[in-house]
């Protein structure tokens, strides 16, 4: 009896320990990113002049006219945020700042040009009132739930460009905000991650975003037909050109999508699966501080190895992470398309 009581208190006071441990983590991560980006700040602020009111970026291909066979991508850039590399990738430095895009990317086939499909939906003109709404004080000072030079893509695109669907990557908040601008498009989710959105709160989901709202939620019909190392599968336009596939771990339903534009490229969208390309590359997990942000860090890794097997196995496959600006400024964004 004794000896229980005194081992209860040893688990007490361990609990005890690991808790403040992890907060006390939180505190000083939320410290030193603040100050790294506020040197980011004082730093980029003469580039960023050009990145919103500049000429479009050098790289990328430019095609206003769609040709008769071509499938084409662009992507729209609703927001920005400074983060430290510290965050995002195992191994990263503190006082290296990374800038992170929270984008939608549009897919229009031509044959099918009623039926444009948005994967993600970025920032929303609404995004502040559900971060006042979903995050308290701590969490809006994160880096990672933060944003800046905010352009919604309903903002951004005339109507006659709207999808008629729209895919999540996943429910984040920062995947899920735009969804408010866009009331008649289906919104396209794995089974899994629409009860995910339906049971999850904040930070990860915000109820604001997805829940009491009218929107058409479709669960996307996958089929076990193996795509570059990914066994579940669903084939948008019915001839390979846009595939969906299921690659579960960052959340329970979260969904890649693999493009083959009309000129043949083929542009592996992989959502959050991870943050920065280099990721895949050495294959690299998410930093211990970030950890949490996976839903299973483990299952992760495997589809971290599946990438890097399928990029192996295709040298065609350009990956995208959801957030990676410096893939994305290559690609060039809307109004310039990637044919
Ligand atoms: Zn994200």
């Amino acid at each position: 009896m004794k000896r229980s009581l005194t081992a209860s208190i040893r688990a007490n006071i361990k609990m005890e320990i690991k808790v403040n441990f992890h907060q006390a983590l939180f505190l000083i991560a939320i410290v030193a990113s603040a100050l790294a980006s506020a040197l980011a700040n004082a730093q980029d602020s003469r580039v960023h002049v050009t990145i919103n009111g500049g000429p479009p970026a050098p790289t990328g291909e430019a095609t206003p006219i769609i040709s008769a066979s071509s499938v084409r991508v662009t992507l729209i850039k609703t927001a920005e945020a400074p983060v430290p590399e510290a965050m995002l990738i195992a191994g990263g430095a503190w006082f290296t700042t990374v800038m992170l895009n929270h984008i939608a990317v549009l897919v229009e086939h031509p044959q099918h040009l009623t039926e444009r499909l948005m994967f993600d939906a970025g920032l929303s003109a609404s995004v502040e009132s559900e971060r006042q709404a979903d995050l308290n004080w701590l969490y809006r000072q994160v880096p990672m739930l933060g944003y800046r030079n905010l352009r919604p893509a309903r903002q951004q695109l005339p109507s006659e460009l709207l999808p008629k669907m729209i895919a999540l990557s996943h429910a984040h908040w920062d995947h899920a905000s735009g969804l408010v601008d866009f009331p008649a498009a289906e919104v396209w989710a794995a089974t899994a991650e629409r009860q995910f959105a339906e049971s999850s709160g904040p930070p990860a989901v915000f109820p604001s975003q997805v829940r009491g709202k009218t929107a058409q939620w479709k669960d996307i019909a996958f089929t076990p037909r193996t795509v570059c190392g990914f066994e579940q599968t669903h084939d948008v336009y019915g001839d390979g050109s846009v595939i969906l596939v299921a690659m579960p771990g960052h959340t329970p339903g979260s969904v890649g999508m693999l493009v083959t534009t009309g000129s043949g490229r083929k542009l592996f969208f992989v959502g959050d699966t991870v943050w920065l390309k280099r990721a895949i590359t050495d294959e690299l997990p998410k930093p211990f501080i970030s950890r949490s942000a996976d839903n299973e860090p483990t299952q992760v890794r495997q589809q971290i190895a599946r990438l890097a097997a399928c990029v192996k196995s295709d040298s065609k496959i350009e990956i995208i992470p959801a957030h990676d600006s410096s893939v994305q400024d290559a690609l060039g964004y809307y109004p310039r398309w990637v044919n």
